[in-house]
């Protein structure tokens, strides 16, 4: 496994592989990975030839210093990790390889996409990841790249970006992936206690149970989301920040739930922020 630190270093190399006509695939991430990102990692290696992963804690995309300043590291363990999962190479800047002479002065917005969830209880975190992602694409060229649907509207902003702005690659959203108990697995969930685990566990329950009733028949999605909201207020523990129902391709409010849904949560479980979604294909 080769290791780059900058990007002159990792587009050389990628330089090398496609004029060896390889398909190289893309996954970014920020550390501390577990299960959710190894899928994307796995999903890449079977198919591209050459599967690159960035590990990088984005300073632009955190509206909260905190959060920064907390964020789980494990590099050793993420680059043993990655070497085991047949990764080819990882790209490990620092700030200043990512960034030099700092973050630069310049907004990437979608906005008919960034009307509500994380895009406006984060403010600025979206443009911060269309910032990264831009650069690191610039970097790495990837043919293909894989993003976790955890991160839903991510994913959808990162396909419209990409399309938008004529990026040469194709975008792959992948499936959450959970704790037996439902978690969705989350480096954030390294943050939590065992009780407030236990608690977090409310969150895929809130969303099974928002999509059982309305595969049993509600369609009014201000009912499915006060059947949820109570499941979730039934815990001291848990803040919650946001609850949507939506249309998962448009993100906009529905006035029935029928066709593609988008059941979004966000919490704060003490300190930590945690979201979780579903998206569901809803018939008439
Ligand atoms: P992060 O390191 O949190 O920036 O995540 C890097 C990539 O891994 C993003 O595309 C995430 O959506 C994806 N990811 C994180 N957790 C999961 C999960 N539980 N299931 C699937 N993808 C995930």
């Amino acid at each position: 496994m080769i290791l780059c630190r900058t990007p002159e270093e990792v587009n050389a190399q990628v330089k090398i592989w496609k004029s060896e006509g390889k398909k190289v695939g893309f996954v970014p991430t920020m550390g501390f990975l577990h299960e959710g990102h190894t899928t994307l990692f796995e999903e890449s290696v079977s198919r591209a030839d050459k599967t690159i992963v960035s590990i990088f804690v984005n300073p632009a995309q955190f509206n909260d210093p905190e959060d920064y300043a907390k964020y789980p590291v494990n590099t050793e363990g993420d680059l043993k990790l990655c070497e085991s999962k047949n990764v080819d190479l990882v790209f490990l800047p620092d700030k200043e390889a990512m960034y030099p002479g700092g973050i630069p002065d310049v907004v990437l917005k979608i906005p008919h996409l960034m009307n509500n969830l994380c895009a406006t209880s984060r403010p600025g975190h979206f443009e911060g990841v269309l910032l990264v992602i831009s650069r690191l694409f610039h970097f790495v060229e990837p043919n293909l790249a894989f993003f976790g649907k955890k991160d839903y509207q991510q994913y959808l902003l990162i396909r419209e970006f990409c399309k938008m702005l004529a990026f040469r690659v194709e975008v792959v959203g992948c499936e959450t992936i959970r704790s037996d108990k439902g978690l969705a697995l989350s480096s954030r969930n390294a943050r939590l206690s065992e009780t407030e685990k236990e608690e977090s566990l409310l969150v895929s329950r809130a969303l099974r149970l928002g999509e059982s009733q309305i595969f049993s028949g509600v369609k009014d999605p201000v009912l499915v989301r006060e059947i949820m909201k109570d499941v979730l207020d039934s815990s001291a523990k848990i803040k919650l920040d946001y609850l949507e129902v939506l249309n998962a391709d448009t993100l906009e409010n529905l006035e029935r739930v029928t066709g593609n849904v988008l059941l979004a949560v966000a919490v704060f479980i003490g300190p930590v922020r945690l979201i979780d979604n579903l998206t569901l294909s809803v018939d008439e």
